[in-house]
């Protein structure tokens, strides 16, 4: 399987991090998303620390997804999760 370098540091990234916008109350709903940016687990964690003080909401959603994805990102895969 082809690797695919992180954006930050050009390791072999891990996980893909992408954005979906989403309308409230407005019918039908509208949603755009970015493109996915590639991330090794060292560099997005690193991002996720950075958004503690300026952005606790989105840290606390992002740092929880993070560690529900973490072991499936890795080789052994997340078999031990289920
Ligand atoms: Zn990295």
């Amino acid at each position: 399987m082809e690797t695919k370098p992180c954006s930050r540091c050009l390791r072999p990234a891990s996980l893909s991090f992408y954005l979906l916008l989403s309308t409230v109350g407005v019918r039908p709903r509208v949603q755009q998303s970015s493109k996915s940016v590639l991330f090794c687990h060292r560099c997005l964690e690193s991002l996720i620390d950075s958004l503690a003080d300026a952005q606790p909401e989105i840290h606390s959603q992002l740092a929880g997804s993070f560690s529900r994805m973490r072991g499936c990102s890795e080789p052994h895969g997340c078999e031990g999760d289920k």
